[in-house]
């Protein structure tokens, strides 16, 4: 068979060990006669899966003690209405930065609850940097401020943490991590919440993780259903319903491969060289052109456009032809992304590399 890298921006590429193990243990999970799909998620064979997971996902992102992990379905778009539901806490606004379509969808779900403020934007110039904190506008009365670390459909990416303390502002920093999430170490502690779709970096869709700091828990707005109130699911070891225990089981797998990895910091060493890979390239060609400034450009998502657009559908067929599938850009900017996730390979990056420069030669 032929080998082909998936550079889709997800459901995304999984580590191949992960599928085999997966494979291996399908239809009869260590000697229970039973896959795990078919287990009782209150039976002690998925509770020791759900609990490895979750002590695996505390170690590897240092997770301290007085924040709850929670494993939810309904996707990170999801939290785009729990948020607000949960953390206003009785105020009436929120800080937003908006840095592309993410967080446009995250605002626009927000102020269904509460007057939003956007502290801060790039939309002057089509969403390709990142707004420096040192202009940052912030409603110091808000309940929290949300920031999108890495917009996935612009290639975006928050090489920083903002520093709330530093601009004297007391309140939860809050993050939709979706596909940055376990991609380089974290300081958990810096953040009232971190949100994550799984289906990037850590395992299938159907799985959103959910890390908030307990005294942000037990205040929702009026009317929020049982289901939307993070202390539900805080007091009930995310079993308060049937969460999603395949994709959880999936997830557990990918971070013990992350583990013996090495952890996060290993991950970002070779997260770093993929993406250099790929956009030292870029900027020494003119064939294609990254619209991405320099010091934001991000290591999971790689937007570029070949200058011919007119040429678009022949490089897709031939990077297809070798193996090189999902280089399609988002149908609302076009062009192409290339999706460098942990779990593609650095052999993947230098295949595609390759190809593109052949491409370059032969259609110049
Ligand atoms: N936020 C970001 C940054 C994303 O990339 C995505 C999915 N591409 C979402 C939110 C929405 O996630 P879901 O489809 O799991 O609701």
């Amino acid at each position: 068979m032929k080998h082909i890298y998936n550079f889709s921006a997800g459901p995304a590429v999984l580590p191949a060990e992960v599928l085999q193990q997966a494979r291996d243990e399908m239809v009869d999970w260590h000697g229970s006669g039973m896959s795990v799909m078919e287990m009782s998620h209150r039976g002690k064979e998925f509770m020791s899966i759900a609990a490895k997971t979750e002590a695996d996902l505390r170690e590897l992102a240092g997770i301290p003690d007085n924040y709850k992990v929670l494993f939810l379905s309904g996707g990170a778009s999801s939290q785009f209405a729990m948020v607000p539901m949960n953390l206003l806490r009785g105020k009436k606004s929120a800080n937003y930065i908006n840095t592309g379509e993410w967080s446009k969808k995250a605002i626009k779900e927000a102020k269904r609850y509460c007057a939003v403020h956007i502290a801060a934007s790039s939309e002057d110039a089509n969403f390709t940097y990142v707004p420096p904190q040192n202009v940052w506008n912030i409603d110091r009365e808000a309940a929290y401020l949300h920031y999108t670390p890495n917009e996935t459909i612009g290639g975006v990416e928050f090489n920083w943490t903002p520093d709330l303390a530093h601009l004297g502002v007391e309140m939860p920093l809050v993050a939709d991590m979706s596909s940055s999430f376990m991609s380089r170490p974290l300081d958990v502690a810096r953040f009232g919440m971190i949100y994550a779709g799984a289906q990037k970096n850590v395992g299938p869709a159907g799985l959103c993780i959910v890390i908030v700091r307990e005294d942000l828990l037990g205040t929702t707005v009026p009317g929020t259903p049982t289901m939307f109130d993070y202390k539900t699911h805080a007091d009930n070891d995310s079993m308060y319903n049937t969460p999603p225990t395949y994709p959880m089981y999936i997830c557990g797998l990918v971070l013990e491969w992350l583990k013996k990895k090495g952890g996060l910091a290993e991950m970002e060493r070779i997260n770093i060289a993929k993406a250099n890979l790929l956009y030292d390239f870029l900027d020494k060609t003119d064939f294609y052109h990254c619209p991405v400034g320099k010091a934001d450009r991000s290591r999971m998502n790689v937007p570029f456009t070949l200058k011919d657009t007119g040429l678009d559908e022949e490089f897709l067929k031939q990077a297809k032809e070798q193996g090189l599938v999902q280089l399609k850009g988002h149908r609302s900017v076009g062009g192409m992304r290339a999706s460098i996730y942990n779990a593609m390979p650095p052999e993947g990056v230098k295949v595609l590399v390759e190809f593109m420069k052949e491409f370059a030669r032969t259609h110049a």
